[in-house]
């Protein structure tokens, strides 16, 4: 006589829910404003319960971004970002600009 496979084979054991049913809900969130020291500023959400950084590398450029806007971490070892003539100011003279200006001028104007 064959024997029959008990009624509850395969039935799935386990898959009643584990304590409160899970729908998915985010953990609370906030969200907190960050300013680099170029004024960038960011927005980041963060878990209620997690500790807030006082700082944040801006994802904009880089440089620490914290968390008051008129106060904003300076970057240690970080030459504040220099335009191009700032480098070129920083290699040369004032007098040494006039001078290549000058050329620059009068070449522009055809009178070399
Ligand atoms: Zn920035």
């Amino acid at each position: 006589m064959a024997q029959r496979s008990s009624g509850i084979r395969g039935a799935r054991v386990g898959s009643g829910p584990l304590g409160e049913p899970e729908r998915g809900d985010l953990a609370p969130r906030t969200r907190v404003s960050f300013w680099c020291g170029k004024g960038h500023h960011s927005q980041l959400s963060f878990a209620i319960e997690a500790e807030i950084p006082h700082s944040w590398d801006c994802p904009k450029c880089g440089l620490p971004a914290g968390r008051d806007r008129d106060d904003a971490p300076v970057a240690e070892g970080h030459a504040p970002y220099m335009t191009h003539m700032g480098y070129v100011r920083q290699r040369r003279s004032q007098e040494e600009g006039e001078i290549l200006l000058n050329e620059a001028l009068a070449r522009l104007r055809g009178t070399i």
